[in-house]
């Protein structure tokens, strides 16, 4: 069991900074995401982890052994961890039982056993019938079991996985995260899993690390994401986020503000921290805006477009009072809105992200 201690970790190439002073911690055992978009940093901070980077300022640390400093680096081969990538990296011209078994022989496990671990990591991702194929036999989402069996069959400690379902379809990514959970469960790992799409990381992960622009942004459950986004960016990022701009905040002290949001006055959550403020930055999701009934507090709105979800309709409004501010919500099937229609929309269960 590994737990991994990231400090002050920072990367450049050449004059362009793609990790900024990211620190973290992740539990021996734990499922942690590593979230957000193209670019951001998110391979290199793999990279580093994996020790196929050194970084030029922090440190990196297994189970408390320092693996990674701007003067100290373990190599990869000698890190206790296993890698999934996008596109498998299996050897072609080896069978399926040989690229599983692969490591366990170049570190010297006595062909017995090496040969009784393949076997029950095969059998552990459903491919016990397919140990003599060759990879180009296999369809993607095989190839991708075979990649997590050669992790399970090594025993490592830690697993790190560069977005593992990228080239799936997606009927195949459902059933594959299934079979994340249950290499989670069956293996014990530390897992850090790398990806772009907010669902997956919120589906699978015990803790989503947000990052932006190589910085870490926000580490928390997926529900404290959805809930208290740390910046605009979280906030607009996870669960098809709206951000909205809200002045004259006057928060309780316990959690409670109160403020206006394009002239409607709004309750709303807030840290127990937070302080009265000028204006704010407000997010939500979808399920928090509904159409008011009557004599309630509401912002006046006009249907802009409406798309059938199946069961529901997904309504985007425009405000009257800001016609660039697209409120979006969800409509029973039955409800009777055609685009052009003015509505007046309730809001509730805002949250003022921090300063
Ligand atoms: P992500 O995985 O989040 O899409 P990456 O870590 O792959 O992001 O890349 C972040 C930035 O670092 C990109 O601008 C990319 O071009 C740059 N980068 C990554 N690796 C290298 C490298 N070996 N040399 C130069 N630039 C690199
Ligand atoms: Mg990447």
């Amino acid at each position: 069991m590994t737990d991994i201690a990231i400090s002050g970790l920072g990367k450049a190439f050449g004059g362009n900074r793609v990790v900024s002073d990211v620190s973290m911690h992740i539990q021996s055992g734990e499922f942690v995401a590593v979230l957000g978009p193209s670019g951001c940093g998110k391979t290199t901070l793999l990279r580093l982890i994996a020790g196929f980077e050194r970084p030029d300022a922090g440190s990196i640390r297994f189970a408390g052994e320092l693996a990674s400093s701007a003067s100290h680096h373990t190599p990869p081969e000698q890190r206790d961890l296993g890698i999934v990538f996008q596109n498998y990296a299996l050897w072609p011209h080896m069978s399926v039982a040989e690229n599983v078994g692969y490591s366990l022989k170049v570190t010297g496990v006595p062909a017995g056993e090496r040969r009784r671990r393949v076997a029950e990591a095969l059998k552990t991702v459903a491919l016990d019938g397919m140990a003599e194929r060759r990879p180009s036999d296999l369809s993607g989402g095989q190839r991708q079991r075979v990649a997590l069996s050669r992790c399970l069959a090594a025993r490592n400690g830690i697993v790190l996985l560069d977005e593992p379902l990228a080239n799936l379809d997606v009927h195949l990514r459902a059933a594959m995260e299934h079979e994340f959970t249950r290499f989670h469960q069956a293996s014990g790992s530390t897992m850090v899993y790398i990806t772009h799409d907010q669902s997956e990381a919120m589906a699978l992960a015990d803790r989503v690390a947000v990052m932006d622009a190589g910085r870490l942004v926000q580490f928390a459950a997926p529900a404290t994401l959805y809930r208290e986004p740390a910046t605009e960016m979280v906030a607009g990022f996870i669960g098809e986020g709206i951000v909205l701009p809200a002045e004259d905040i006057i928060a309780d002290g316990a959690g409670r503000a109160q403020a206006n949001i394009l002239g409607a006055p709004v309750t709303l959550r807030c840290a127990p921290g937070e302080r009265a403020r000028r204006s704010a930055a407000i997010g939500l999701h979808p399920q928090d805006i509904r159409l008011a009934v009557p004599g309630e507090t509401s912002l006046p709105a006009r249907i802009r477009r409406l798309s059938y979800r199946g069961g529901s309709f997904r309504a985007e409004a425009v405000c009257e009072a800001a016609p660039e501010t697209v409120l979006a919500f969800d409509l029973p099937e039955q409800a009777p809105l055609a685009p052009g229609a003015p509505v007046s929309l309730a809001i509730g269960d805002g949250w003022v992200i921090p300063a």
